[in-house]
């Protein structure tokens, strides 16, 4: 199989493998994972016409929670400078929008029946395509390295002798308690905020240091916690926090159909049981000044504008 002159087709999501000049997904497979049949050419990639690099480069980029205007500058910049985009499940069509119509968009998303790639595949792929000249924007949501597995795909670059850029992004935390006007710190209330995975580890519930979590004054943010929520809430009160602590769950943060729902850690499961979309659970007594609601913050603001506007 040559692939010194990847045939990259223009534009489109999920590609066939017929659109790298690949016969087949094994062929796609075969190319992400043997490291024989790449080149490394020698031309030179302008980053924004400012610095000239060694061809074929990673650049992980978060995307932030949703919203297109909560993206970085430097984000938008990597999308557009981008040959390659590897986005997962969480990046909006709206985000992909602005990579160059001509810039091969896969997606890495996770299926509910089976894991389209696993990580070992996407390290492999990033790989590949940096050392056939590409630029490669890996494109996550929220910010990479927060739950994202950014560390694992920086080490695979690092490992092959790939020159990887981290763009951070804005974490979904950040865009729920902006949304709700929650600050996740606030004098008095909440001198710590810690981000803690609810991922089951073992027994079906997550390995954390629930003493720590249960003491007072303090923001703890739930990521990936929706479908363990009964278990977190019940191991935090039998470690000692109050069941009567505001909590508060933003699901969708930052976008359209963003929900927010304020209730207590007692209240918490019963709660959650109610979400469909990605989901931050939030425990801490500086959740009493968030606000419920259903509309986004940029909804929120468009909204207020129209009103003044009219005035
Ligand atoms: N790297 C991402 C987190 C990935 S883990 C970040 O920094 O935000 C995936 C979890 O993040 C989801 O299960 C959910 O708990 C949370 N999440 C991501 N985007 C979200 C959003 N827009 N609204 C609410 N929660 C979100």
């Amino acid at each position: 199989m040559a692939l010194s002159s990847p045939d990259i087709r223009r534009g489109g999501r999920n590609p066939a493998p017929s659109a790298f000049g690949l016969k087949s997904d094994r062929e796609a497979k075969t190319m992400a994972t043997s490291d024989r049949s790449i080149r490394r050419p020698g031309g030179l990639v302008l980053l924004d016409g400012a610095s000239a690099r060694a061809a074929g480069m990673v650049w992980l980029v978060g995307a932030g929670p949703g919203d297109p205007e909560l993206l970085t500058l430097k984000a938008l910049k990597a999308l557009q400078g981008a040959q390659v985009v590897v986005h997962d499940g969480l990046v909006s069509d709206e985000i992909l929008d602005l990579a160059p119509a001509g810039a091969q968009r896969i997606s890495v998303a996770k299926r509910k029946s089976r894991h389209a790639y696993p990580q070992e595949e996407i390290n492999r792929m990033l790989v590949a395509f940096a050392l056939q000249g590409l630029r490669v924007v890996r494109l996550k949501g929220g910010d990479p390295f927060i739950f994202g597995r950014g560390g694992e795909e920086l080490e695979a670059c690092r490992e092959a002798g790939v020159e990887c850029v981290i763009v951070p992004g804005v974490t979904a935390a950040l865009a729920a308690g902006a949304s709700a006007g929650a600050p996740l710190t606030h004098r008095g209330m909440a001198q710590a905020v810690t981000f803690v995975t609810g991922h089951a580890a073992k027994d079906g519930e997550p390995d954390l240091d629930w003493e720590s979590l249960a003491r007072p004054n303090q923001t703890v943010v739930i990521y990936m916690g929706v479908s363990t929520a009964s278990g977190i809430a019940r191991r935090l009160t039998q470690a000692g926090r109050n069941p009567a602590t505001p909590a508060l769950i933003v699901e969708n943060a930052s976008r359209a159909d963003e929900r927010r729902l304020v209730t207590t850690l007692g209240g918490l499961a019963e709660v959650a049981g109610t979400l469909k979309g990605p989901a931050l659970l939030i425990v801490g007594e500086a959740m009493a000044l968030a606000q419920a609601g259903e509309a986004g913050l940029a909804t929120q603001i468009e909204a207020r504008a129209v009103e003044l506007g009219g005035k």
